[in-house]
């Protein structure tokens, strides 16, 4: 899967470099390419922001550079093209799911006040918020999109783990253990020790049950 990211902090992407995400993109599962949309800037002095007409505060992302950046990295619009906005859609796993079925994505990241919206209106498919707050830029956002999805890309991650994890049926997770079996005179639950699987699974569902109940209800709904 090809994921291009438009933004004008390119440096802010290091992270996308290690653990298990770097470890997919250097090993050709995946391909994260991040674009400086200033290089695509038609003025003078690379300028990318602006006051906003009507006035108020802050600065808008000019169209140009953007408009120049999209037509030069996806000339067909073979991607799915995405604002990263908190005016969109909510990000969620059932959503990651059905972006990693995709070949290409295409993640544009505002700053400042935002982005002129004939931009968004020309060239973008869908906005997408990760949450009911305001970031400073679409970088974080985009990187949480891109970490997600990476998870669901096949050979990123074992099957087994997506399997039960948070989220994958509609539940939170069981608590994990590992050694010691003791630790500050606190055991693990004895029934993990005790090598009979089907009482661990019946378990680890009423735990499931049990944290899902406590802290998001509304996902048993
Ligand atoms: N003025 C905008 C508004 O009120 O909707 C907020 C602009 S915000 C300071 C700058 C940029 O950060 C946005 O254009 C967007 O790309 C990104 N951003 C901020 N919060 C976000 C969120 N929750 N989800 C996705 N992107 C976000």
């Amino acid at each position: 899967m090809d994921i291009t990211v438009l933004t004008l902090f390119p440096e802010m992407f290091a992270p996308l470099k290690e653990s298990i995400i770097g470890r997919a993109v250097n090993g050709g599962k995946l391909n994260i390419k991040v674009v400086n949309i200033r290089d695509y800037a038609e003025n003078k002095h690379f300028k990318c922001d602006d006051y906003p007409f009507g006035g108020g505060a802050g600065m808008v992302m000019m169209p140009q550079p953007i408009g120049s950046a999209i037509e030069a990295v996806d000339p067909e619009h073979r991607a799915h093209r995405i604002f990263m906005s908190p005016r969109g859609r909510t990000f969620s796993q059932k959503i990651a799911v059905e972006f990693a079925q995709k070949e290409n994505l295409l993640l544009l990241c505002g700053h400042y006040e935002g982005v002129d919206q004939r931009v968004i209106d020309m060239y973008i498919d869908e906005e997408l918020s990760i949450g009911d707050y305001v970031l400073t830029g679409g970088e974080l956002p985009a990187m949480v999109v891109c970490d997600c999805v990476a998870r669901y890309v096949d050979g990123v991650i074992s099957g087994e783990s997506l399997k039960d994890e948070s989220f994958s049926a509609g539940l939170l997770e069981y608590p994990q253990y590992t050694r010691p079996a003791v630790y500050k005179g606190v055991p693990v639950p004895e029934v993990l020790l005790s090598g009979n699987h089907e009482k661990v699974d019946e378990w680890r569902r009423e735990k499931s049950f049990e944290l899902t109940r406590k802290n998001r209800p509304d996902l048993l709904k």
